[in-house]
């Protein structure tokens, strides 16, 4: 057997296999169509995990010095949030999905053909793939947002400087966002996996990942389980990459990799 047969003969295997997830597809398929057809689903799945997993965070900065074991992974130890600042990043996050988010989903409820659901769920490697895409892909497309309305200083003044509002960032700043930022932020992120050709399966996998790594990055702790310390080589920015953006803004515009940074000499560490 020659080594194309084999490959041949490994694909099929591969592809014949049943995923794991293929039972919980199939219920989802049968008795929850209409649910996961709907515009308005994958808005209700980001909302609400953005808030569960600001919730954690959220605590831990309420609870301040009365809990020293996490302070001690504060990025920027002295900078507490404010109730104030907290009650201001809530409203605008809010206030931006009531103005932006709901109107451009039920928009699309009214407009979109039904959204076809595959047979086949996807295995294990073709989401984790796929994950993996979604996220390297929007990284190179905010990294050159970012840069530009950084470097122009009318896109900065005018969409941008509302994120800059906080040189000690908290998980709730995630989403203190101008519109036309959260607009383009959630154009991205909802074609790319169309772009990607990904299983629905994989994009709400990846809308999940995609909020917990942004308020990860957002929110002030260097905890030992950081995405960017579980990923070797330092091929990760996450919190500590994208605080040092907050405290020195012509630096770290990549929201979570750090090969682009790196590559355009923009990058800076903590110690600097
Ligand atoms: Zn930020
Ligand atoms: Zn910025």
């Amino acid at each position: 057997m020659n080594f194309s047969h084999l490959c041949e003969l490994l694909w099929t295997v591969y592809d014949e296999q049943d995923s794991i997830l293929q039972p919980m597809w199939d219920h989802l398929r049968l008795y929850h169509s209409d649910t996961i057809r709907s515009p308005l689903f994958p808005v209700v799945l980001t909302v609400s995990s953005y808030f569960i997993i600001c919730l954690p965070y959220l605590v831990c900065d309420i609870m301040g010095d009365r809990w020293p074991a996490v302070q001690r992974f504060k990025i920027q130890p002295s900078k507490k949030p404010t109730p104030a600042m907290l009650v201001h990043c809530a409203g605008v996050t809010l206030r931006n999905h009531l103005v932006l988010v709901f109107p451009a989903a039920v928009a699309q409820w009214a407009w979109r053909p039904p959204v076809p659901l595959p047979d086949r769920a996807p295995t294990l490697l073709e989401l984790a793939g796929g994950v993996a895409g979604n996220l390297l892909l929007f990284d190179l497309q905010y990294f050159i947002w970012h840069f530009l309305h950084h470097k122009i200083r009318w896109l900065y003044v005018t969409f941008h400087a509302i994120h800059h509002n906080y040189m000690a960032p908290f998980a709730l700043a995630t989403q203190c966002l101008g519109g036309w930022e959260l607009v383009t932020v959630g154009f991205w992120t909802t074609l790319n996996p169309v772009l990607l050709r990904c299983h629905l399966l994989t994009t709400w996998v990846f809308m999940v990942v995609h909020v917990y790594v942004s308020v990860e990055d957002h929110c002030g702790y260097d905890f030992p389980w950081s995405t960017s310390r579980l990923m070797p080589f330092g091929f990760y920015g996450g919190p500590s990459q994208h605080d040092v953006h907050h405290q020195k803004p012509n630096t770290n515009f990549a929201p979570h990799f750090s090969h682009w940074d790196k590559l355009f000499g923009t990058h800076a560490d903590l110690a600097f």
